[in-house]
Formats: structure tokens, sequence, C-alpha cells
């Protein structure tokens, strides 16, 4: 493989457990500094969803890296309209149901998912010559390990369950803590790029913050950078 050219476009790695607000944070940021943005979540649920359409066998793990490499997936980068097809069909509604949240955790940890998912996120990332937000798990640690700025976002388990409730329209916040849980333990012990801080990463723990006060400090991180090094 030839190494990859040295990067000239901004690019900041947004990353963290389920329900931190990585989403809302991650196109605010882009859009308050007139960045793309790259939502790798939807891409991974967007793989599920396809899977689950041709029936492959989800605890096959074999199955799933040979189906997997006849799936089309393009992600539009816009950060107040962002978009995700399959094979040419919009998934945006689709990727959020509870099948697809259910077994997304077990499509991620395989591999051949990751290896052909990371070359399209880093092929975006290339493309996005004005510069790019990149939200995800593995972004600082595995996907750009060069980018210039490292977010890595937390709140309290309690915290992220009423936010993604909230955002579910579903009140039963007990089970949907658990299930969070249950995804951060699959995404963080997975051997393939787990859910991890990158060392050189910033944490931000957004439990008492507002969105604007995290995207605040996000911008914030971003100007001392391009101060320091403006391109
Ligand atoms: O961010 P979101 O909750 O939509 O991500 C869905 C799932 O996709 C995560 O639980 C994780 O299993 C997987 N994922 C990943 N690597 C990324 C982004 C998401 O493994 N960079």
């Amino acid at each position: 493989m030839s190494p990859r050219p040295e990067r000239s476009a901004l690019v900041v790695a947004v990353d963290g457990p389920s329900g931190s607000g990585k989403s809302s944070t991650a196109r605010s940021v882009a859009d308050r500094l007139g960045l793309a943005y790259l939502d790798t979540g939807a891409m991974y649920r967007a793989m599920t969803w396809a899977l689950l359409q041709r029936g492959t066998e989800l605890d096959d793990p074999e199955a799933i890296a040979r189906d997997a490499a006849d799936v089309v997936i393009a992600s539009g980068t816009d950060p107040m309209a962002p978009t995700i097809e399959v094979d040419g069909q919009d998934v945006s509604g689709p990727i959020r149901g509870a099948d697809v949240t259910d077994n997304v955790s077990l499509v991620a940890a395989v591999p051949r998912v990751r290896e052909l998912l990371v070359k399209r996120q880093r092929d975006t990332v290339d493309a996005a010559l004005g510069g790019i937000v990149v939200e995800g798990r593995d972004i600082g640690s595995a996907v750009v390990p060069d980018a210039p700025v490292k977010v890595y976002l937390v709140a309290d388990p309690a915290a992220r369950a009423a936010r993604r409730a909230a955002e579910l329209g579903d009140i039963d916040a007990t089970a949907t803590e658990a299930d969070l849980a249950r995804r951060d333990e699959i995404d963080s012990t997975r051997a393939a790029s787990p859910l991890a801080k990158a060392p050189d990463a910033v944490e931000i723990d957004g439990t008492h913050l507002t969105l604007e006060q995290v995207v605040d400090a996000i911008v914030a991180l971003v100007e001392d950078v391009t101060q320091a090094d403006p391109r």
C-alpha cells in the first residue's frame, strides 16, 4: 500500500460511547466552522440494515464478511442535511430502527466490515478539501490517527440513557441504559479497533454542559490548532 499523502485539510475527530451527544455536537461544530460532516455510526448501521435485508446470519462472522463486500454505502456530508444510502436507497429512517440498533455492534465487530468501511471513511476524509468533522468510536485512534483535533466525548450513563430515550420518544430510560451498556461492552472489547480514547485526545465530559458549551469547547480547540499551524 502506498503511503498516505500528508493531509492539508482540517480533520476534527469526535469519538465516544453511545448517547454521549456526539452527533448533535459534531454536526453543530461542522456547521459553525463551515466543515463537512461524516457520521461513521450511520455507515455501520447501514451495513447492518443491508445484511438484515439480505437475510445474512448475523451470528456468523464469515457470512457477514462475505455478504458485506457487495453492499454499496454512500454518505452525504452536509452537516445540516446528512444522508446515507445503501445501493442508491435512502436508509436514514430504517437505520434507526430497533432491529438495526440491536445488531449493529455484532456487525461492527467483524474485521472485514471495518476494513471496507474504514477505507470508505478515509476516502471521504481525503475528498473533503475544506475540512471535515468525523464522529465515531475509533476515528482518532484508528481511522484518522493524524487528525489535528481529537475529542473524546463522555457523559454519565444515566445522562446518556435519558438523552437517547428522549431521542427515541421512549420513556423507559432503564431499558435504554441497559442497551447502551451492552453496546459499550461489545464496542470496547472487540479485537478490531475497539472504542478507545486516543492518547492525544481531549476528553470532554458533557454530563453537566449544554450542547452549546460542548460545541464552544471544541471550536476553541480547533482555533488553538489553526492559530498554531495556519494552512
Ligand atoms: O454512533 P452510533 O450509535 O450510531 O453507532 C452505532 C454502532 O456502530 C456502535 O454501537 C458501534 O458498534 C458501531 N460503530 C463502530 N465504529 C465507529 C462508529 C460506530 O464500531 N466508528
